[in-house]
C-alpha cells in the first residue's frame, strides 16, 4: 500500500464516516419512481463518489486527476465511484466519446463495480447516463413550478442579461416573475409540447434577484432546444441546464461526496438550494449529497480543454486524439506513459484548493520512477555512423569472426535474464560519439583516444573516412586485444568513455519517433493567448536508426530503456515484428557519458 498523505477531502470524508452522516441510507429518489434507474440499487458502499464526464471529447490528463481522486477515495474508504455520462447537452455528444471514456477509465486501472447487498456475490455496474433522469428532472421542475419555486420567463436573452445586475448592483425582477403557479405550469407544458420557439422562454428558479451571489438570481433551469439527443432522440425539445441537472443526478444516484473543480464553488449555494427544496417537496430524501471543490490540474506545456484539444485535431495540428504529443489519455498511452505512472503523478500532486501550475517534469519523473525498476534495457543507435575495426581479422583470426557479448536485461533484476548479441568488424555508433577535433572534456572517439564499446572491447580511434563533400562517413579504430568485458584483465586498459553500439551484421533498422513539447510556452493559453500561435514546429522528429536484434521482436506497447537515450515504447499502431517503430516517452534523468 503506498503512503497516502491526508488532504482536506479525506478529512471531510473521515468526519462524515465518524459522524455516520450517510449510514443506513436508502435511495434518495422517491420509492417506486420509474425515473430511478433500475440498475442503481444502493449497495453497501460507505461513501459514493462519481466521475461525471460529458461525452463530447476524449479525456485528458486533467480528467485523470479527477478520476484518480474520485475512484481513489472510493477505493480507500470502502465506497464506490460511479461513472456517469453527463449527457444533458444534446448537440455535442457522441457514442465514439462514450466508448473512449469507458476504455480510458479502465486503462487507468479503475472500475465502477459495487456489490448488491442482497446478493453480495453479484457485482453491480455503476455506470449511468444523466439523460436517463430526464423524466424525473421534468417532474421535479413541475413540482418547483407548482410550489412557486420556478417560473417561465419570456423575456429575451438580452433583457435577462440586462436585468441580472452585476457584482455591485442587484438584479431587477422580470415582469413574468409574478405569474401564478397555474399560469407557469401551463406555459412550462407549452414549452415541453413544442408550442414555443427555441429561445422564446426559459424556466427559471425563483430565488432572489438581489442575492450577492449572481448564481442565485433566478438561474435558468430549462431551455428550449430542438435537437436530437443520442439517447432520448426527439422525445424532448426542452433540456435541463447543467446546474439544475447535476445536483439531481448526484441525489438520484445516492452520491455522498460530489467532488468538482473550483470553478463550481459559486454554484454550490444553488446546488444546496435545489436539493434542499426538492427534499422539502418530498421528491428527494435527506441526507442528500454535498459538493466539495478542489483546484483543477494545470500542467505546463499542455492545454487541458476538450474544446482546444478538439481544435488541434480538427485543424490537423496533430495526428488525431491519440497523437503521442497530446495530453489526452489515449495520447499519453500511445506515447508510452503507464497507468501506474499517471496514478503516481496524481498521488504526488495531491489535491488542494490552491490554484497552481504543475511542472510537466513531475509527470516525467513519475514515469521514470515507474519504469526504472521494470523496463528491460537494450541498445539503439539513433543517428548512425559506421565504426570500422581495421585490425579485426588479426585480433580474432578471421574477418568473419563474431564475438559473442552478454548484457543483463536489467541491471538490478537478474530474473529478467540476459541479452545476447555479437560484436563484429563493423558497428553502428552515434554520430556525435565521434569528434575529429574533440571539444574540451570530450572522452569519446577522437583520433588517438580509447573508449570501450559497452559490453564489448576497448578500441582506439585512428581517424575517419570522408566523402567527396567532406562529410564523415565512417570512423576507423583498432581493437585493443584482451579487453573483452567480463574476461580477466579486461579492465587493465583504462578508458574515460564508454559508448553504446549495434553490430552492423545484426542491427535491425528502426523508426524512432522523438517527441518534444507541443508548445513553446509553459502556459500556452494563459491570459487569453491564442494557443495555436505558440505551437512548437519541432515537436516531432523521426530518426532512422538501428536497434539490437532482440528488440525487433517485442510486442506493440512494450516499453524499454534504450541505454543513454531514454524510455521508448513500441508504437501501438505502426510497430511490426522485424519493422520496429518506437516512440520516445521521455529521456533519462541524467544524460549519460557527457
Ligand atoms: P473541458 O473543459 O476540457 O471540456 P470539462 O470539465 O468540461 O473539461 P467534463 O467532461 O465536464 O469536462 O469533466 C469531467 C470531470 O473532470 C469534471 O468533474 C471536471 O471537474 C473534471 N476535470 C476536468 N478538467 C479537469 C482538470 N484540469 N483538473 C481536474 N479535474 C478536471
Ligand atoms: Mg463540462
Ligand atoms: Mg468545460
Amino acid at each position: 500500500e503506498p503512503h497516502r498523505p491526508g488532504n482536506f477531502l479525506r478529512g471531510i470524508i473521515e468526519r462524515d464516516l465518524e459522524a455516520g452522516t450517510y449510514a443506513g441510507r436508502r435511495h434518495a429518489g422517491s420509492p417506486g419512481d420509474a425515473a430511478h434507474h433500475a440498475g442503481a440499487p444502493l449497495d453497501a458502499a460507505k461513501i459514493r463518489t462519481r466521475f461525471p464526464p460529458e461525452p463530447n471529447g476524449y479525456l485528458h490528463v486533467g480528467h485523470a486527476k479527477s478520476i484518480c481522486l474520485n475512484f481513489g477515495l472510493a477505493r480507500d474508504y470502502g465506497g464506490v465511484c460511479h461513472l456517469r455520462f453527463d449527457d444533458t447537452n444534446p448537440e455535442k455528444e457522441e457514442q465514439e466519446y462514450v466508448d473512449a471514456i469507458v476504455d480510458a477509465v479502465k486503462w487507468l486501472g479503475f472500475d465502477w463495480q459495487g456489490r448488491d447487498p442482497a446478493h453480495p456475490e453479484t457485482p453491480v455496474e455503476h455506470l449511468y447516463y444523466a439523460s436517463d433522469y430526464f423524466d424525473f428532472m421534468y417532474r421535479a421542475a413541475e413540482a418547483l413550478v407548482t410550489a412557486g419555486f420556478a417560473y417561465v420567463d419570456e423575456q429575451s436573452a438580452e433583457q435577462m442579461r440586462a436585468t441580472r445586475g452585476d457584482f455591485n448592483t442587484p438584479g431587477t425582477d422580470s415582469p413574468f416573475r409574478s405569474r401564478t403557479p397555474a399560469e407557469n405550469l401551463a406555459r412550462f407544458r407549452a414549452m415541453r409540447d413544442g408550442q414555443l420557439a427555441d429561445g422564446a422562454a426559459v424556466l427559471r428558479a425563483r430565488i432572489d434577484m438581489a442575492s450577492p451571489n449572481i448564481n442565485l438570481r433566478d438561474p435558468a433551469i430549462y431551455r428550449i432546444k430542438r435537437a436530437t439527443h443520442h439517447n432520448t432522440g426527439d422525445t424532448w425539445c426542452i433540456y435541463p441546464m447543467y446546474t439544475y441537472a447535476h445536483p439531481i443526478e448526484d441525489a438520484l444516484e445516492g452520491i455522498t461526496h460530489s467532488i468538482c473543480t473550483l470553478e463550481f464553488e459559486d454554484q454550490r449555494p444553488f446546488y444546496d438550494w435545489l436539493l434542499d427544496t426538492l427534499c422539502t417537496l418530498g421528491l428527494l430524501a435527506q441526507p442528500r449529497p454535498h459538493q466539495h471543490e478542489f483546484a483543477r490540474l494545470n500542467l505546463t506545456y499542455v492545454v487541458t480543454s476538450k474544446r482546444k484539444l478538439k481544435q488541434l485535431v480538427d485543424e490537423g495540428h496533430v495526428d488525431g486524439w491519440d497523437d503521442p504529443r497530446m495530453p489526452t489519455l489515449v495520447g499519453l498511452r500511445r506515447r508510452g506513459y503507464t497507468p501506474d505512472s499517471i496514478q503516481l503523478f496524481c498521488e504526488r500532486i495531491g489535491v488542494s484548493k490552491d490554484y497552481s501550475w504543475i511542472d510537466y517534469a513531475t509527470l516525467d519523473a513519475a514515469l521514470r520512477d515507474d519504469l526504472e525498476g521494470k523496463a528491460p534495457r537494450a541498445m539503439a543507435v539513433l543517428d548512425p555512423l559506421k565504426l570500422k575495426l581495421t585490425n579485426w581479422a588479426e585480433v580474432f583470426g578471421s574477418a568473419d569472426h563474431l564475438e559473442p557479448c552478454h548484457a543483463p536485461a536489467h541491471p538490478h533484476l537478474p530474473e529478467l535474464g540476459s541479452r545476447e548479441f555479437t560484436l563484429g568488424p563493423e558497428v553502428w555508433i552515434e554520430r556525435d560519439d565521434f569528434a575529429e577535433q574533440p571539444p574540451k572534456g570530450f572522452f569519446r572517439l577522437f583520433p588517438g583516444n580509447k573508449v570501450r564499446l559497452k559490453y564489448g572491447v576497448v578500441v582506439e580511434c585512428s581517424g575517419c573516412e570522408k566523402d567527396a563533400d567532406g562529410r564523415i562517413v565512417a570512423v576507423l579504430a583498432t581493437v585493443v586485444p584482451d579487453t573483452k568485458s567480463g574476461t580477466p584483465g579486461a579492465d587493465a586498459v583504462k578508458v574515460k568513455g564508454t559508448i553504446t553500439w549495434v553490430g552492423v551484421h545484426e542491427a535491425v533498422p528502426a523508426e524512432l519517433r522523438l517527441y518534444d513539447r507541443l508548445f513553446t510556452e509553459a502556459q500556452p493559453d494563459a491570459g487569453g493567448r491564442d494557443f495555436l500561435t505558440v505551437l512548437n514546429p519541432d515537436s516531432r522528429r523521426v530518426a532512422a536508426g538501428y536497434v539490437e536484434a532482440s528488440v525487433g521482436r517485442v510486442m506493440p506497447e512494450s516499453r524499454l530503456q534504450f541505454e543513454r537515450h531514454g524510455y521508448f515504447v513500441a508504437d501501438s499502431k505502426a510497430h511490426r515484428t522485424g519493422q520496429p517503430v518506437f516512440n520516445r516517452i521521455t529521456g533519462l534523468k541524467d544524460s549519460w557519458g557527457k
